[in-house]
């Protein structure tokens, strides 16, 4: 009998009747002839809520007890689902984190999923229930309770659906699939039929937040089918594909905005070798990521270094520089956090020039700023103000003329990868 993962986000579980609506759908894939895991997301804006009722009385609370706060969202929703599958006449049992033996490391708030032990869930799915797990969550080999980071719930449903060994895992969501650029700041971006692991993985950790990054990670290490597709209708949704012939490389396939990141300048270093590794290793030591970074020769035998950070963790990259700034006898620190990052990614850039190039002009013509710039095999990504970041968004998803289908685009959206094919050689 194959087996299945159903994800649902927090706006396809927010109400009852988006429950029931969810509820009706797992059902049918029971009815089927399937064995099925649903994972759900916390409901509506819950999160978020949860996250502020900390925030209304503490500024920097224990992340810690973040976690066993934040874990409870997804815990209602579980019940909740749990009932509406009953209700239409079906077994169903809902299970948290550690019931589904989902174990992490200790980084509350960002914690990885070190290992799954799915006994509890192939012993309920034997004995003919629907589980309906949490996603989000896990557990320390302490006990403690952990949560993925925020959109985690799609690193749950695929981590799980590897470790039953299902033979689908369908992302459902409030969008019909995955689109060119995020569809609430682009309107006229374009729905994806296909897309590859490395360009959904860039995508996602570039800031396009339909899917979580390490989900996308974990389906391509475990070569797992995976699907996004609305929860509202029978569109047939974006499958995440291995990279093949069959496929154009296409140049740029698609764009994302991240506006969760804040910029820092460690300014006036002495410019001689171990500075920077000095710098970023005071950061990196408080568990922070860094992401892009560069460091500008000054003048008179001085340096400064800037790179970005997620905004959540400003304060602790902040200190650590402070400290070491200090120590180095650098002229300051200063920080930004009203910065956008926009990045455009394509497999077809690695044999493809002209890209960049085609980027800075398009933000050129609309006189923005281009702050940082940083590439990849298969991305380009520049820091702009925020204030501008939506124009700029549609500017380069104008420019690489990504509303159109791929053979339409004026400019050579599709590159033919040096021998891939036979009449080549
Ligand atoms: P869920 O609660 O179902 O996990 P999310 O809000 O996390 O939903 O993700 C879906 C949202 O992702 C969409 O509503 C859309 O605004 C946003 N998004 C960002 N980039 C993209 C993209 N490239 N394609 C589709 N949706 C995107
Ligand atoms: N509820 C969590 C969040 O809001 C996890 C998720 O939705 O995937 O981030
Ligand atoms: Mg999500």
């Amino acid at each position: 009998m194959p087996t299945v993962v159903m994800k649902f986000g927090g706006t396809s579980v927010a109400d009852a009747e988006h429950c029931l609506a969810a509820a009706r759908r797992i059902v049918q894939a029971k009815l089927d002839g399937n064995r099925v895991v649903a994972t759900v997301s916390a409901r509506g804006d819950t999160t978020d809520k949860l996250y502020e009722m900390a925030y209304e009385i503490d500024e920097n609370p224990s992340r810690r007890e973040l976690d066993m706060l934040v874990s409870t969202g997804e815990q209602i929703s579980v019940a909740l689902m749990a009932i509406a599958i009953n209700k239409l006449g079906h077994k169903a049992i809902s299970l948290i984190g550690s019931q589904m033996g989902i174990f992490t490391d200790d980084s509350h708030g960002k914690a990885r999923i070190a290992d799954i032990q799915p006994g509890r869930i192939e012993e309920e799915l034997n004995a003919g229930n629907v589980v309906i797990g949490a996603g989000f969550q896990g557990v320390t080999v302490r006990a403690e309770i952990t949560t993925l980071g925020r959109g985690g719930s799609d690193t749950t449903a695929v981590a799980l659906a590897a470790a039953i060994k299902a033979d689908l895992c369908e992302i459902y969501t409030d969008v019909d699939g995955v689109y060119s650029a995020d569809p609430r700041i682009v309107p006229n971006a374009r729905k994806l039929d296909r897309i590859y692991h490395d360009e959904m993985l860039e995508l996602a950790s570039m800031g396009a937040g339909v899917l979580h990054p390490r989900a996308v990670e974990l389906a391509k290490k475990f070569k797992l089918p995976l699907c996004v597709r609305s929860s509202f209708n029978n569109t047939p949704g974006t499958v995440i594909t291995e990279e093949s012939d069959e496929m154009e490389a296409v140049i740029v396939r698609g764009a994302a905005l991240n506006s969760n990141e804040a910029k820092v300048t460690v300014i006036g270093v002495p410019d001689q070798p171990g500075i920077a590794a000095r710098i970023l290793g005071a950061v990196a030591s408080r568990n922070v990521n860094l992401d892009m970074i560069i460091q500008n020769v000054g003048r008179d035998g001085k340096a400064d270094v800037t790179f970005t950070v997620m905004k959540s963790d400003l304060p602790d990259a902040l200190d650590a520089c402070n400290m070491a700034a200090k120590q180095l006898g650098a002229a300051g620190v200063t920080s930004d956090d009203s910065i956008a990052k926009i990045s455009v990614v394509g497999v077809g850039m690695r044999s493809h020039s002209g890209v960049a190039e085609k980027m800075f002009r398009a933000l050129a013509d609309k006189e923005i700023n281009i702050q940082m710039i940083s590439t990849s095999e298969i991305k380009i990504s520049c820091v702009v103000g925020e204030d501008r970041a939506a124009d700029a968004m549609r500017a380069v998803h104008d420019a690489f003329e990504l509303d159109k289908p791929e053979n339409e685009r004026s400019y050579s959206g599709i590159t033919h990868i040096p021998g891939a094919f036979p009449e080549e050689h």
